[in-house]
């Protein structure tokens, strides 16, 4: 019986807020065994769960378990274990990582060259400089941000099977792609267990598993608070991820600046967006196009999006929205100060 009236939820309502993701279930969810719903910290950000179906708590800690070791053993840069920190500390050399680091690394350096360089996963000495989220976060000294900008500007990631190369004076950062990727090995687990339906956001970026299922999941207002969203995207299984100028940063001599990187200049990216959603099946993509169309702004973004199968949202700072071809139709704007134009591409 149970069974069924898990089957018979057919909307899950998901604020999406960039760094922090508030996970609503709009249907009325029966607390047992068969659901469950919790939150973590991980990655440096908040991890939510709404799990329904077998065994459900336990799929939740193999999914948390999960993560933790993608963190700790592959991604973080402030784990000194991890294939990225080995990668790091052996610039200029070829350096073994597990299979995972080394094909993201390939992929990272595939978006760079089909993004123009817009998309950089080399600019974690140019992140450090700034301290972004840390007590610390200032300009940086120009000559310092110079020297860290060519390094990552000249130089490109290379890869053999199980190896992975950077430029001497670079440092690998998968601070733009590791909450995708996480949600990318949330499914895996998932997929090996019995769970019919499953929300599990990290961060900006969610998951939305079950087949069969709806989800809608709300977009962000960026100029709003952390819960106010300004409409909502209404989908089947696929992850969803949002990049914004409002999360991570800090206000310095009255201008504020932001943790999404201009490789040309070293500085935040001024242009004239608050925040890009990308829908992708694909979690890697999802989050490294947000990031990447943030850089490269609307008219640039979409090409690149098409290449990839990805559909996205864009918000602008004069409060107007674009939305690719294939997603307004999922799309339900509730704040109609707002206002979605009916874009030409
Ligand atoms: P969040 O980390 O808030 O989810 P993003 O997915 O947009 O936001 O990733 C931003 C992070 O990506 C930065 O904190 C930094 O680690 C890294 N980064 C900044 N600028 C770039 C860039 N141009 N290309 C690739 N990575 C970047
Ligand atoms: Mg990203």
């Amino acid at each position: 019986m149970e069974k069924h009236k898990i089957k018979k939820i057919a909307a899950v309502c998901v604020c999406l807020c960039v760094a922090v993701v508030a996970v609503i279930i709009a249907a009325d969810l029966v607390s047992s065994a068969r659901e469950y719903q919790g939150s973590t910290t991980l990655m440096n950000t908040v991890v939510s769960f709404n799990i329904g179906g077998k065994d459900a708590k336990n799929v939740g800690t193999a999914v948390t378990s999960r993560i933790g070791k993608l963190e700790n053993a592959s991604l973080s840069r402030y784990s000194a274990a991890s294939a990225v920190s080995r990668v790091n500390a052996n610039a200029g050399t070829f350096c073994e990582a597990d299979s995972l680091v080394v094909s993201l690394a390939g992929r990272c350096a595939e978006l760079s060259e089909k993004s123009e360089g817009a998309f950089s996963p080399l600019l974690g000495g140019v992140s450090d400089l700034w301290g972004f989220g840390t007590q610390n976060a200032s300009i940086p000294d120009n000559e310092d941000l110079s020297i860290a900008l060519t390094a990552a500007k000249d130089g490109t990631i290379e890869t053999n099977s199980n190896s992975v190369k950077i430029p001497n004076g670079t440092l690998l950062d998968f601070g733009a792609v590791g909450k995708g990727v996480a949600c990318d090995e949330a499914r895996k687990v998932l997929e090996e267990s019995d769970v019919e339906r499953a929300v599990i956001s990290v961060g900006g970026s969610v998951l939305l598993y079950g087949e069969g299922q709806s989800f809608s999941v709300g977009v962000r207002n960026p100029l709003g608070s952390s819960n106010d969203c300004i409409g909502t995207l209404n989908l089947s299984e696929t992850c969803v991820s949002t990049s914004g100028s409002y999360e991570r940063n800090f206000t310095q001599d009255g201008k504020t600046y932001h943790h999404i990187l201009d490789p040309k200049t070293g500085y935040p990216v001024e242009n004239n967006l608050l925040s890009v959603t990308v829908v992708s099946d694909d979690g890697f993509l999802s989050d490294a196009l947000s990031t990447a169309c943030f850089v490269l702004g609307y008219e640039k973004s979409v090409g690149l999006l098409e290449s990839y199968g990805a559909k996205a949202l864009f918000v602008f700072k004069d409060k107007n929205i674009r939305i690719t071809k294939g997603l307004s139709e999922n799309f339900e704007l509730s704040d109609d100060s707002f206002t979605i134009l009916n874009g030409d591409i």
